[in-house]
């Protein structure tokens, strides 16, 4: 039976690869500093540990099989290796500016953590989840043109300490990988959202933000919208990340490639769209807020050339799936 260790498994990604790896007949330990939020884990093992501390990171990477294998003499790591662990969340908390240090430091050592004990205990193959953060935001003036190619990253620009961090950490994982030999796969997620995502505390994301609003508001009611609203993204559905992620951990292709869909909306028919879908008739109130680049999407030449992937469902069917989950939380 193949082992994976996917760390953050108490998020909202990490919680969904579990059960999909464990589908696919995965024996899985997941780790985090928390449970997942809105459901039990489905991991074999699920260990609660601060990965920022190197020690309790060295305990989590050793499998099943390395501790017999110690044993007998050998040496057996996990088959694959999830990197999930971050500090992070939507606009109001990685674009304000005002958890930077906490965002930098915590999601960096987790990083150093990772991949020095990945590289002691001999892991052969690991996934790190970076960010369509990374790109260079003097790209990502033009809502309507936004180019997130992966070759544009360079020179770099992130618009937050936050897409620093996720460039930083892929040279991390390119160095392993070249002085180590440890085999890593790198995507740069493009705002995925989806049932048992995080959808209010301030850590929250556009679309969950916005389902919240809507299922929160009278049929003829009014919900508010950072900026002008024109700003735009694309969004992609949990399961569809998913398994991009699982064809790229499976391919042979080494460099960071964007895991997203290229459906690109602004935030202002980002709300038309959940209000249509909730069948009311929400008015949209501009005001101001924190809001990124003026306009992002992915690129997926890339993706549809390496791995033949792309999405397989137009937006508004992830929306109303995460709206009617939204929604029956705030009824429940
Ligand atoms: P999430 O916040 O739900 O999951 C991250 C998990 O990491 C959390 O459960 C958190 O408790 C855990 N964590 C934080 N600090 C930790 C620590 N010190 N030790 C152990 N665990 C710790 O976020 P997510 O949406 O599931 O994102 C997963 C990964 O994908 C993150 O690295 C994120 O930066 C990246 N990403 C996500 C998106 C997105 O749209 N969701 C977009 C781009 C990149």
């Amino acid at each position: 039976m193949k082992t994976a260790l996917v760390l953050g498994a108490g998020g909202f990604i990490g919680s969904h690869l579990v059960t999909r790896l464990k589908s696919e007949g995965y024996w899985v330990r997941g780790v985090d500093i928390k449970k997942p939020d809105f459901s039990e884990s489905t991991a074999d093992d699920f260990v609660i540990a601060d990965l920022r501390d190197p020690l309790k990171t060295s305990l989590v990477m050793y499998s099943p099989q390395q501790v017999s294998a110690a044993r007998a003499g050998m040496t057996h790591s996990f088959d694959e290796v999830y990197q999930l662990a971050a500090d992070m969340g939507g606009a109001g908390y990685i674009n304000t500016g005002e958890h930077d240090a906490d965002v930098v430091h915590n999601s960096m050592l987790i990083n150093l953590n990772v991949l020095d004990q990945a590289y002691k205990k001999n892991v052969k193959k690991i996934f790190y989840a970076s960010s369509a953060c990374v790109y260079n935001e003097h790209n990502q003036l033009d809502p309507e043109n936004p180019n997130c190619k992966e070759d544009s990253v360079y020179p770099a620009q992130p618009d937050s300490e936050y897409g620093w961090e996720k460039l930083f950490s892929e040279r991390l994982y390119a160095t392993y990988n070249r002085n180590h030999g440890i085999d890593v796969r790198i995507a740069r997620f493009h705002n995925i959202f989806g049932p048992e995502g995080t959808f209010d505390g301030g850590k929250e994301k556009a679309p969950a933000a916005i389902c919240r609003k809507v299922a929160s508001t009278s049929t003829n009611g009014e919900i508010e919208v950072w900026g002008d609203g024109l700003q735009t993204r694309s969004f992609l559905y949990i399961d569809e990340a998913i398994e991009g992620v699982r064809r790229l951990m499976n391919s042979d292709y080494k460099e960071p490639i964007n895991i997203g869909s290229e459906e690109i909306i602004s935030m202002n028919g980002l709300a038309k769209l959940v209000s249509e879908l909730a069948n009311k008739n929400i008015k949209i109130k501009n005001i101001p807020g924190p809001q990124g680049v003026r306009g992002r999407t992915s690129d997926n030449t890339l993706i549809k050339e390496k791995l033949g992937w792309t999405p397989s469902q137009p937006l508004s069917e992830g929306i109303l799936k995460t709206y009617n989950w939204i929604a029956s939380k705030i009824e429940a």
